[in-house]
């Protein structure tokens, strides 16, 4: 498969800055300067950097205990399972401040009669959107350990590993961000009444963070199928793991 890949030069030391269809905000890979594509203005928010702590022999120990323990996998699994493929990628996430003040006003029909029902929602967070389009990466499993966070450098992360750049703006962070608050104030006011009537919602936005963050993609083989596991590089915890179903009548 041929990547187009295109080509301008850092406003900042002048060597040649590579990127992909679709990434807005781009990083240095010489200087570590951060730019807007569409503008060649540079990145005025934060940007930080969470460190990798694992290499790919510590990661296959993460790996075969998390296989060897719990209930539900298969016995033998970390003896008969291979890893086909390892990666660690650092993906671009946006950190989005927000509080959010919703009104709503329902109708409660666990009762009868049915009566008109009033609530609110106050509610503050670091919302967290990933910067990439399509990416099988489980956001909402995943706490990400900003306390360890440093100013971005590239010289601290990995040779191996890819740096995968936003292909989200600022804006389009915010809005996202915004709709995902909304939808999840809608599920709580919907867990007070059955149906809504009004539904109103306030919200003050912070400044954004822009963080690369470390995730270890892997594959395994087991039994001739393949099962995917996400690992946070950063913590050694499995964010997700597939996991092969039981060898029913096998013990
Ligand atoms: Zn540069």
């Amino acid at each position: 498969m041929a990547k187009v890949v295109e080509e301008i030069r850092c406003s900042n030391c002048g060597a040649p800055l590579t990127f992909k269809p679709g990434e807005i905000v781009v990083t240095c890979r010489y200087c570590g300067f951060t730019v807007v594509i569409s503008t060649r203005e540079a990145f005025i928010l934060e940007h930080s950097l969470i460190i990798n702590k694992y290499n790919e022999l510590e990661v296959d120990r993460i790996l075969k205990s998390w296989m060897g323990s719990g209930f539900l996998k298969p016995r033998g699994l970390a003896e008969k399972a291979k890893i086909i493929e390892k990666e660690l990628e650092y993906l671009p996430f946006w950190i989005v401040p927000i509080s959010a003040s919703t009104h709503y006003k329902g109708i409660f029909e666990r009762i009868t009669p049915p009566i008109v029902k009033e609530g609110s929602i106050n509610k503050s967070y670091n919302w967290l959107i990933l910067g990439r389009k399509a990416s099988k990466f489980p956001t909402r499993e995943y706490q990400i350990p900003i306390e360890g966070k440093i100013p971005f450098d590239f010289r601290q992360i990995d040779r191996n590993a890819k740096v995968l750049n936003s292909e989200l703006s600022e804006r389009e962070v915010i809005d996202e961000a915004r709709q995902e608050v909304e939808a999840h104030h809608k599920f709580l006011a919907s867990q007070d009444v059955d149906r809504l009537i009004e539904f109103k919602t306030d919200y003050n936005l912070g400044k954004a963070v822009y963080v690369h963050a470390p995730i270890w993609f892997i594959v395994y083989e087991y039994k001739r199928k393949y099962y995917n596991l996400v690992l946070d590089g950063a913590t050694g915890q499995v964010i997700k793991g597939d996991i092969p179903p039981m060898d029913f009548g096998l013990f």
